[in-house]
């Protein structure tokens, strides 16, 4: 993805345009200099002859301002607190590259065999029989003229004259509104698809080390320090003091293995989904920066490994998808407490297809071939699946590749997406330009549900704080109720004592009273003891002097 090989044509002056007018009139033929196949004209033509013989094509999208709904002044408000996620389709851009070296030496015709206005491409209405594409082009349904595509954005990086799409222009009509989503707490992804040598790897990348010619990610990451210090400063002054962490991560997929272009180890590793983190890769370095010469060390390390990898395994870095993630955090403390901002953002250089009649591939590079066309294809059923076209009941078949897996969320879930679509403009490549341009209006259609991922600890403090004073209510009030039933229980423990000592008591009064009355009935007893005796002596007396009275 690094350093995109020179010596292709380039853009000469660097003026903001995705309109021209084109340099000579449709068909005509100039073999010293030669007219791509796709040429763009003003806004203004589509009511006229040019754009007005267009047939609206079947993908009209309502979106003509070309914002879609990554618009941010459309999108939820910086200040929402809202985590419910939103529908987005995701956002698709068309960039057309300029003629390379090859087909300038090969002659190409002049005449287009896809012409643009404003925001939609169509087949021209002469398809050019050049030869340089071997046989005439079939005209069939696929390839018809005046077949029409409408994209959010065209760049048109064909240089004819001076008004050619820059590297500046892709970066601030898609790197930034990612950018500015991702400082709001948005996922974000941006990949390129489109034919090997369309210019992918040009757009994402670039030449890093070059001003004019570095491609949308080393611009991100330039501009998001910035934007992060401006930031600080602006909240600093505000008083709300802010930190941020920046992660980066850097990886490529090559013949279905994933390996970690931040290590010179390279092991195959696993794409894992997590209910809450989405598609992520165990053990993949996740490196911090702090600056964009952090950033560059990276991406110049990732280049190395690629190339070594691509060395020993006589590959092409193009032959394997790219991934440079970036992670954000951001903490601002706020009043009584913080608001935690988290963002992820993908570059995705993917690998690009090719027809193996074309290429002339066999062997192992054939194998690469047949391994990145299977990946794309599982891409294009995904993107088929999810627009509907299998049934709703299908399983989309994310886990069937591990590019798909790894896109998940940037396909269907917590992402705002933009896909920039490359496109050759040499008639040579109408059919590849065609499919991809297919490809990207079916992307369209696709759409992702991003959620703001914050968290407002204010709030949350706010939310225990009263909840600890409700619970310590509540704690108040049972301890009183405690209070008022240990008295109670206590008072009736008193009572409780009372009664026995009472019981006690007259348990020691009866007692007594057994006791005498035992003495009384012992006495008593004693006493008629000795009444008895008493009546038996006195009987026996009586006996005696009345025995005595006889005997006188
Ligand atoms: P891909 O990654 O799609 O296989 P590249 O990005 O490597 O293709 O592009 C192939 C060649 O075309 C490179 O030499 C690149 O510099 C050049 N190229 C692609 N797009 C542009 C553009 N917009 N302006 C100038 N040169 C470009
Ligand atoms: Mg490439």
């Amino acid at each position: 993805m690094a350093g995109a090989a020179a010596g292709d044509s380039k853009p000469g002056v660097r003026k903001r345009t995705d309109l021209r007018v084109p340099d000579q009139p449709w068909g005509t033929s100039s073999p010293s200099s030669p007219s791509p196949a796709i040429v763009l004209v003003p806004p203004s033509a589509s009511s006229s002859a040019n754009c007005g013989a267009q047939e609206r094509g079947q993908n009209s999208s309502p979106d003509e301002d070309g914002l879609g709904s990554h618009n941010p002044s459309k999108g939820s408000s910086r200040d929402s607190r809202s985590e419910r996620p939103e529908s987005n389709n995701i956002r698709v851009a068309v960039r057309i590259r300029p003629l390379n070296a090859r087909e300038v030496s090969a002659g190409g015709p002049t005449a287009a065999a896809i012409q643009v206005c404003g925001k939609s491409v169509s087949i021209a209405k002469e398809a050019p029989n050049d030869g340089a594409r071997g046989p005439a082009v079939t005209i069939s349904e696929y390839l018809r003229p005046g077949r029409t595509w409408n994209f959010d954005e065209v760049y048109d990086s064909i240089d004819k004259s001076g008004t050619a799409a820059t590297q500046e222009d892709v970066f601030e009509g898609i790197g930034v509104p990612i950018l500015e989503n991702a400082l709001d707490a948005y996922n974000g992804c941006l990949f390129a698809y489109g034919q090997t040598s369309s210019g992918k790897s040009h757009s994402i990348m670039g030449d890093p080390s070059s001003g004019a010619d570095k491609g949308v990610l080393p611009r991100a990451c330039e501009r998001l320090f910035d934007m992060i210090a401006r930031k600080t400063e602006q909240l600093a002054a505000s008083g709300t003091p802010m930190q941020t962490t920046v992660l980066a991560s850097y990886l490529e997929i090559y013949q279905e293995k994933l390996f970690d272009l931040l290590t010179a180890t390279r092991s195959d590793l696993q794409v894992r989904l997590h209910k809450d983190l989405g598609p992520h890769v165990p053990g993949l370095i996740q490196a911090p920066v702090a600056s964009m010469s952090d950033v560059s060390e990276l991406i110049d390390f990732g280049a190395k490994n690629r190339a070594v990898g691509a060395t020993s395994m006589n590959a092409h870095s193009s032959r394997s998808h790219a991934v440079f993630t970036i992670d954000l955090h951001i903490a601002m403390a706020m009043d009584g407490g913080t608001r935690d901002l988290r963002s992820k953002v993908s570059f995705v250089d993917l690998a690009g297809s090719e027809k193996q009649k074309k290429t002339g591939a066999t062997g192992e590079r054939l194998q690469e071939g047949i391994a990145i066309n299977q990946s794309l294809s599982t891409l294009s059923r995904v993107i088929q699946s999810l627009t509907g076209c299998f049934g709703k009941n299908m399983v989309v078949p994310f886990r069937d590749s591990k590019l798909t897996l790894l896109l998940k969320d940037a396909l269907s879930g917590n992402s705002r997406t933009v896909l920039l679509a490359c496109v050759s403009p040499a008639a040579f490549n109408l059919e590849e330009t065609v499919s991809t341009l297919e490809f990207a209006s079916k992307c369209k259609l696709v759409k992702t549900s991003a959620k703001q991922n914050q968290e407002d600890k204010r709030e949350l403090i706010e939310s225990l704080t009263a909840e600890k004073e409700r619970i310590a209510a509540q704690l108040a009030r049972e301890a009183s109720m405690r209070e008022r039933l240990q008295a109670e229980l206590e008072k009736e423990m008193e009572n409780a004592r009372a009664h026995q000592i009472r019981a006690q008591n007259i348990h020691e009064e009866k007692e007594e009273i057994e006791r005498q009355l035992g003495e009384l009935l012992e006495a008593h007893a004693t006493e008629k003891q000795v009444e008895e005796a008493k009546a038996k002596a006195v009987e026996q007396e009586l006996k005696k002097r009345h025995k005595e009275l006889e005997e006188q």
